[in-house]
């Protein structure tokens, strides 16, 4: 499609995203929620939907979603009800899910998205509300189709966008601040991959400068902001492709081939259900008082972006490493927890850090695809090992060469460079004379160097670090090369 024809129209999307929460058990029942239990393990009375059984709301699950409101500048709701959403499905032992229709417990905030330029831009929320997941239909058994009901219960929560999305863009912009909200919040580990959080995006076009939005449809069927992204993008130009030619976009949804990268019809709105809500008679009412509210919001963190700009003007990072440290909260507070264990609290020794935790500490990670506190690096002992090299003690070349040591070690450091007699070498006479040794048993390249081929200062010096097996103060040997070689 020509880059004139995608200008004249304006895409609108909003999104709906289902986060699945992290409490311990599920949203109505005391199973676990545990992920990779043998098949129909974590299951109950209450949630295979036994009849007589009462569902009790899980006390976290709202204090989760709770935090997401506020987090999102949402109204929340002082009495909500809960609300059944009746069809058949084998996955859906009750016949119904329960959710909330009418009432749901956050409504009308926003949060704000960054844009390429760095502004910030509101997208509206337009509701939050709380429901729990169905279970799960198997069917790579030949003939047969399973049923997994681990998953039927476990807490999740909505998020409903405003149609204030206007390019594909934006819509991964979205995503992304979803995904640090919740995870800075503690409330979902925000992995799109794995299903914990799942997005159906909603779009339509229009003439640009028109104000009627056009007829949307629903893509469903993405495992990645990237797929998302082109989700949208492939949706977008076959709407503009149908009003070119003169046909009409209808209402249905839209499934994405992630391996085609485009998106093909699954049914109609128009067959689709009618989920007869009704409220649900087995819970009582959600009521939230203000105490709960002040208590709530005490729980909630300073988030990403807020992080990201202290640090920069609180430690004199570049913006990038702030947003690179700030990605993911546990590096964040890694990176935090090590500054105050540093001794000397330069602006050098916390960009030293910085460089660490974006070097080597983050390659690890994605390696070992661990977390930061997996991998058994103790944020004190990273402290210590700068301060060594700041006052020192030692180069950066034997820091980088015990770094790996220091991983689920409990010896420190300093105890590291003294079992194995580490320490820097920084004796001017006893490092003059290593100089003059290795210039005496290099007679061909000192000729050379003589006539002329400078570049072999380089080899010298690397000589000299070999024999002081890395031990010798790097600035100290240059200089004492230079004073050498032009005696020699
Ligand atoms: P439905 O009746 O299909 O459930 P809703 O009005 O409840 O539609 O909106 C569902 C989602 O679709 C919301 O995220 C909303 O922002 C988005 N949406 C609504 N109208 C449009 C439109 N014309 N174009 C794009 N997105 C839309
Ligand atoms: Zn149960
Ligand atoms: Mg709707």
């Amino acid at each position: 499609m020509t880059p004139e024809l995608l200008q004249k129209y304006e895409p609108v999307i909003g999104l709906e995203v289902h986060a699945q929460m992290l409490t311990k058990s599920k949203a109505f029942c005391s199973c676990s929620t545990e992920f990779g239990a043998s098949p129909n393990h974590n299951t109950c009375p209450v949630c295979l939907g036994h009849p007589g059984t009462l569902p009790v709301l899980n006390e976290n699950l709202l204090r989760f979603i709770v935090r997401m409101g506020l987090a999102t500048n949402c109204e929340i709701r002082e009495r909500s009800i809960f609300a059944r959403k009746n069809y058949f499905y084998p996955d859906l032992p009750k016949g119904y899910q329960i959710s909330q229709y009418e009432t749901p417990i956050c409504h009308d905030g926003f949060l704000e998205v960054e844009q390429k330029d760095g502004t910030l831009k509101k997208i509206g929320i337009t509701r939050i509300h709380m429901e729990e997941d169905a279970g799960k239909s198997i069917h790579d058994f030949g003939a047969e189709t399973l049923v997994d009901l681990n998953r039927a219960g476990v807490p999740l929560i909505e998020i409903v966008s405003e149609p204030d999305m206007r390019s594909s863009d934006e819509a991964y912009a979205y995503l992304t601040t979803i995904k640090s909200i919740v995870t800075y919040l503690g409330i979902c580990d925000g992995n799109m991959e794995e299903g914990s959080l799942r997005c159906d995006a909603n779009v339509s076009v229009r003439l640009r400068g028109a104000e009627k939005f056009g007829q949307k449809t629903e893509v469903k069927n993405m495992n990645s902001f990237r797929n998302v992204q082109r989700a949208l993008e492939s949706e977008i130009e076959r709407q503009i492709g149908l009003i070119e030619r003169g046909e009409k976009v209808i209402h249905e949804t839209m499934l994405f081939d992630a391996n085609k990268g485009v998106t093909r019809p699954m049914r109609t709105k128009e067959e689709a259900h009618d989920y007869r809500y009704f409220p649900e008679p087995d819970l009582l009412p959600v009521t939230v008082t203000t105490k709960y509210l002040d208590e709530v919001r005490s729980e909630i963190p300073e988030l990403q972006r807020a992080r990201r700009d202290r640090f920069v003007s609180e430690y004199k990072i570049p913006s990038y490493d702030a947003g690179v440290l700030t990605a993911d909260k546990a590096t964040a507070d890694f990176f935090e927890k090590s500054i105050l264990s540093l001794v000397k609290k330069s602006d050098e020794s916390i960009k030293a850090l910085s460089n660490y935790i974006m070097g080597d500490v983050m390659r690890l990670m994605s390696e070992r695809k661990q977390t930061i506190s997996a991998l058994g690096l103790q944020p004190n002992h990273l402290a210590e090992l700068v301060d060594l090299i700041q006052d020192k003690t030692i180069s950066n070349k034997i820091a980088k060469d015990i770094f790996p040591d220091l991983l689920g070690n409990s010896d420190s450091p300093k105890q590291i460079v003294e079992k194995r007699g580490l320490v820097q070498v920084t004796d001017t006479e006893s490092l003059r004379a290593t100089v003059r040794d290795v210039i005496a048993k290099n007679p061909n390249q000192l000729a050379q160097y003589k006539g002329g081929k400078v570049a072999l200062f380089g080899y010298f010096v690397g000589q000299t670090m070999k024999a002081t097996q890395g031990k010798a103060n790097p600035e100290m040997v240059n200089s004492l090369m230079k004073e050498e070689l032009e005696k020699a």
